[in-house]
């Protein structure tokens, strides 16, 4: 009999500004309850707020411009407009001060959530991962190198579904800077190239339809583009 060999699907790559930069995605480190408005309309308080991690597989990833079905399990799809960093060095116990050197650069995202599985899995002390982790989660636009744009702290951070603006914040309101994103979360798991961060979406997230179109962009970025299928 011949021997086994099983191979998992390559592992996908974002698309750079840069044309000749490649960048495979490693994981995608995603937080919660980032932005005081929106921990207050999930229904937390940010003064006791501490930050949450979660992550996402590599498989989630959709390029931005695609049409992908209206995901299983869910009646209740919800956008999250966030600030995405690529990680092109890594380390652990980062230093604030030594993060932003490890960043590649910075694209638009959306953290696309089952919000109904999430609100259960709250509910009953369950993971978030299947409300989070699915398939086509992860929509992420042109990654635009430091050398580009230079660090992010502030610019719009906004949603629009079919031109209909639903998120409208700015980065200067992030709850947890890009630095202390990295150096906290460098304490928890070692970060290494191709790590992929979500950084946490505002205030005014909502669903999106089958057959509505959902831009999510970052001052000075490429928009996270996606369309629902009819
Ligand atoms: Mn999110």
């Amino acid at each position: 009999m011949a021997a086994v060999d099983i191979r998992p699907p390559a592992v996908p790559t974002l698309t750079s500004t840069k044309a000749d930069d490649t960048i495979g995605i490693h994981r995608i480190l995603c937080v919660g309850k980032n932005y005081n408005a929106h921990v207050v309309e999930m229904g937390g308080d940010p003064k006791t707020n501490t930050p949450i991690f979660f992550l996402k597989p590599p498989s989630c990833y959709v390029p931005s411009g695609a049409t992908i079905p209206y995901p299983s399990q869910t009646d209740d799809l919800h956008h999250e407009a966030e600030l995405v960093v690529v990680m092109k060095t890594g380390g652990k116990d980062i230093a604030e001060d030594e993060a932003l050197s490890h960043v590649y650069g910075y694209a638009s995202g959306n953290d696309l959530t089952r919000r109904d599985l999430q609100n259960l899995a709250k509910e009953k002390r369950w993971p978030w991962d299947m409300s989070k982790g699915f398939d086509n989660s992860a929509v992420i636009g042109a990654v635009h190198p430091v050398e580009e744009v230079g660090h992010l702290s502030s610019g719009f951070v906004r949603a629009d579904v079919d031109g209909e603006t639903r998120q409208d914040s700015d980065l200067t309101k992030l709850i947890w800077s890009v630095p202390e994103i990295i150096s906290i979360l460098s304490t928890y798991v070692e970060l290494h190239p191709g790590d992929v961060i979500m950084t946490g979406t505002p205030s005014g997230v909502g669903p999106i339809a089958k057959g509505q179109t959902c831009t999510c962009e970052i001052e000075g970025l490429s928009p996270a583009v996606v369309t629902i299928s009819a």
